[in-house]
């Protein structure tokens, strides 16, 4: 099989995977009847939801690994049909966690010349030199803003002619971060009802599958206290991201200590829920919810109002009674109320 081509079954997300199948001559009509780029697509968003990360494909012949090919933006249509925040960042993040393992496993077989097509593909422009990746600062600011362990901060790190010093290790850290950008970028595409409509078994499928994950990391239990199951939607939606190793903004972040340590939870228990994180670093998070306790200040901070949640994009999946709040901790206790009654 021509190397090209197999490189871009194991990365279908890159550009030059996209314009393979321009060339090919490959239309959407083609993508909609292929029957096994349809299941394997199904399966690529399944696996995303059960377990996080899309492994390493096995591809027999070229036909498979058309397949393959077509199955990724595929895939794309599966998630944009069903229109879920939850399954767009899972499902980006699953991508670019199976992009992360294939490309440590290629530097361990030696294959260096992966990292450089890569970076090349998604248009980072590095320097490699003695086992260091030399990348634009630019890029490097774009890519770690996710990243909260203090070794990424800027001040820790070597500038070398105005570019960022990782080693390689680092350096496929951060490609991780530039796949799930890439990946993340456009969804949900805007499908055509008929279309989304044809497809109605998968997305059937792929939703009661969401429906069991969204159970599952709802089972949040505290030895501290709270009720999980009366916390709000927003609140919900940030412990399952977190409970998923989704990377989120600080904003949600402060959010979701501020409510929990005020819904009677234990800085420990909070401390507990961080621990999924890709980048956990237990000081550094012990430092910033005892903070937010207030047991380092004497000051406890209360959690952000629905419309400061608002403002920052973390109010999500508002049900009934969010109509007839103001405040998430408000939320929590009209629930409980409504529970006792
Ligand atoms: S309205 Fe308030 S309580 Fe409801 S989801 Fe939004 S922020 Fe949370």
């Amino acid at each position: 099989m021509h190397e090209r081509y197999s490189y871009l079954c194991l990365y279908p997300f890159l550009p030059a995977a996209s314009e393979y199948v321009k060339e090919s001559g490959l239309t959407l009509d083609h993508l909609i009847s292929s029957v096994s780029a349809r299941i394997r697509a199904r399966e690529r968003v399944i696996e995303a939801i059960r377990t996080g990360c899309v492994e390493r494909p096995v591809i027999g012949d070229e036909q498979h690994a058309q397949m393959e090919l077509l199955s990724y933006p595929f895939a794309r249509i599966l998630v944009s049909c069903i229109r879920d925040p939850y399954l767009v960042r899972r499902y980006a993040l699953a991508e670019a966690k199976g992009a992360y393992r294939r490309i440590i496993e290629e530097l361990h077989s030696g294959r260096i010349d992966t990292i450089h097509k890569l970076a090349d593909d998604l248009g980072l422009s590095i320097h490699t030199s003695a086992g260091y990746v030399l990348v634009p600062f630019t890029d490097y600011l774009r890519l770690t803003v996710n990243l909260r362990d203090k070794r990424w901060k800027l001040v820790n790190r070597s500038l070398v002619r105005g570019k960022v010093k990782l080693n390689m290790n680092e350096f496929v850290r951060v490609v991780q971060e530039a796949i799930y950008e890439r990946v993340v970028k456009g969804l949900p595409l805007d499908v055509p009802e008929e279309i989304c409509n044809s497809l109605s078994a998968h997305i059937e499928e792929i939703k009661h599958e969401l429906a069991l994950r969204r159970a599952k990391t709802d089972e949040f239990r505290a030895p501290s206290g709270g009720d999980p199951e009366s916390f709000p939607p927003c609140i919900r939606n940030i412990i399952r991201n977190l409970k998923d190793g989704v990377n989120i903004p600080h904003s949600a972040r402060f959010a979701v200590t501020a409510f929990l340590l005020n819904a009677g939870l234990s800085v420990e228990d909070v401390i507990e829920l961080y621990r999924s994180l890709p980048d956990f670093n237990e000081s550094m998070t012990r430092y910033q919810v005892e903070h937010i306790a207030g047991v380092r200040s004497g000051t406890r901070y209360t959690a952000p109002s629905c419309a400061t949640m608002r403002t920052y994009g973390n109010c999500v999946d508002k049900d009934e009674l969010c109509e007839k709040v103001s405040h998430p901790l408000s939320y929590y206790r009209l629930k409980l109320k409504a529970k006792k009654a």
